[in-house]
């Protein structure tokens, strides 16, 4: 998750610390998946998704001694967790921060590859606000924040399976808060977000991996041997074990984890038979995607008078939310940040049309014409990304047992994991949702659950 940091949250510090190549050498793009012959099964587990979670089994079976294919639709690893390049700076396209690092695997993994991290509280931070471009003071009530944290925190009291609108009751403060929190945290209006579920997730420091988020999460998988440009399109599980069509052709398996992401199961991409059960169906019905979207604008140097590590706050007339985050780590690029509806509409638009709104915004909170300093404008929009179908899951309000729901095996030989079901095992909750490093957990429970189901 994004923009919001859960700790930066509790601490009520609304719009401080924001919560804010390659690999594929190893990997080959011409797939062929078909076993020796004579051979019951081609290979022990089929790994489908090449994303934090997806790289996780794989290791995991490696280390158990399991044979596995990973196979991956894009022409990269990483999946949600992605560095890109603006001219030579790197900008994360989707995961920026190693949450509840104190025990995120990610954390162990950047220590041991001696990548540099560094803690999200020591940047340097400062905010502006606007309502509708028009500089305002800062909001009143900043501690309602924390109070309205306070109102999702399991350890003070039950939290209730309500909407974040409906847990705000009818205080503007806490509807501010909830606003704000749905949309620029989880990515969505927050009468579509379940407070429960919400309340549940882990928080701890959350470090940034200057170099790239994305960098590091490629880097690890890079020995990896994955099937690039694979894309599975139907999994049949009528007889033993597990038989799947995709693009490189079919493959069989005696298990498979299955780590696309929840909006590619709930749009069809993949066809199950026989159809996936009645309990997992309903886990995927009880949860959503948002559509947290990045834009990464790289000037010319000009900074317009706006000091390092300033974030420009505007909120829209209909509560849409725009957080231009001013050059971080001293880089001549601006990442801004939107999310619920409003996000999926411009990315619909488009990149040019996204960038363009967003000139015209920045025009006006700034005071003058940025046009001329710009080089490049690029838009993050999962929710185009067919591949991605959002940024990451949320229950629906009333539905904050979505997530145990689709983690339960299916047949003894099918797995859903990634950051849908991330954290260690369902008695944890799933505090590591939505996260990269929740992934990474649930991957690798995923590949131990099958080693066990398998046997010797
Ligand atoms: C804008 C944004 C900001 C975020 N910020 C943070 C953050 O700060 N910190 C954090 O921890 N997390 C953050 N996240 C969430 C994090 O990126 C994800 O939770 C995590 O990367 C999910 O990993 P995964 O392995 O479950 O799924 P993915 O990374 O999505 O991996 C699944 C893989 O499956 C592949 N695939 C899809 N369909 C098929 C198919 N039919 N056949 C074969 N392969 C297929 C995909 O291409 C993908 O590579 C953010 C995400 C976004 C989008």
């Amino acid at each position: 998750m994004a923009v919001f940091s859960r700790r930066s949250v509790l601490r009520g510090t609304l719009g401080l610390s924001l919560a804010k190549s390659s690999a594929a050498l190893a990997q080959s793009s011409a797939p062929a998946l078909l076993g020796a012959a004579g051979k019951a099964f081609d290979t022990d587990v089929a790994i489908i998704g090449a994303g934090a979670a997806g790289l996780a089994c794989a290791r995991e079976c490696q280390r158990l001694g399991r044979s596995f294919v990973l196979i991956e639709a894009r022409n990269r690893i990483g999946g949600r967790v992605f560095t890109d390049y603006l001219h030579e700076t790197p900008v994360d396209a989707g995961a920026l921060y190693i949450h509840w690092s104190e025990k995120n695997p990610w954390a162990e993994i950047a220590r041991s590859a001696s990548t540099a991290t560094v803690d999200s509280d020591s940047l340097p931070s400062g905010s502006r606000f606007f309502a509708a471009d028009q500089a305002m003071e800062p909001p009143a009530r900043r501690s309602a924040f924390a109070q309205f944290e306070g109102l999702l925190d399991t350890d003070k009291g039950v939290v209730p399976d309500v909407s974040l609108l409906e847990r705000a009751g009818s205080d503007p403060d806490f509807l501010r808060s909830a606003n704000a929190i749905g949309r620029m945290s989880v990515g969505d209006e927050p009468g579509r977000i379940s407070a429960l579920d919400y309340s549940r997730l882990w928080s701890g420091t959350d470090l940034i991996v200057p170099d790239g988020y994305g960098k590091l999460v490629a880097g690890w998988g890079a020995d990896l041997p994955v099937k690039l440009n694979t894309l599975l399109s139907r999994v049949d599980y009528r007889d033993s074990g597990v038989r799947l069509t995709t693009s490189g052709g079919t493959l069989s398996a005696r298990t498979a984890v299955i780590t696309v992401p929840v909006g590619v199961l709930q749009a069809e991409r993949i066809s199950f038979d026989p159809p996936l059960p009645r309990e997992t169906l309903s886990g995927l019905e009880g949860l959503s995607m948002g559509a947290l979207t990045k834009m990464a604008l790289r000037f010319d140097g000009e900074r317009f008078g706006i000091d390092l590590g300033t974030d420009l706050w505007d909120t829209l007339a209909d509560g849409a939310i725009l957080d231009f985050e001013c050059w971080p780590f001293d880089r001549d690029v601006m990442m801004v940040y939107f999310g619920g509806d409003y996000a999926r509409n411009l990315a619909k638009q488009g990149e040019v049309a996204a960038v363009a709104e967003m000139m015209r915004h920045l025009h006006r909170l700034i005071g003058q014409n940025p046009r001329p300093h710009l080089l490049e404008g690029k838009l993050y929009g999962w929710s185009e990304d067919s591949f991605a179908m959002g940024c990451y899951s949320h229950a629906k309000p009333g539905l904050a047992s979505a997530r145990a729901a689709l983690a339960r095996p299916i047949a003894d030989k099918l797995f859903l994991a990634g950051e849908a079901t991330g954290g260690e095992t369902p008695q944890d909750a799933f505090g590591g949702a939505m996260t990269a490093g929740g992934a990474y957990l649930a991957g690798r429970s995923a590949a131990r659950a099958a080693h066990a189901l398998m046997g010797s």
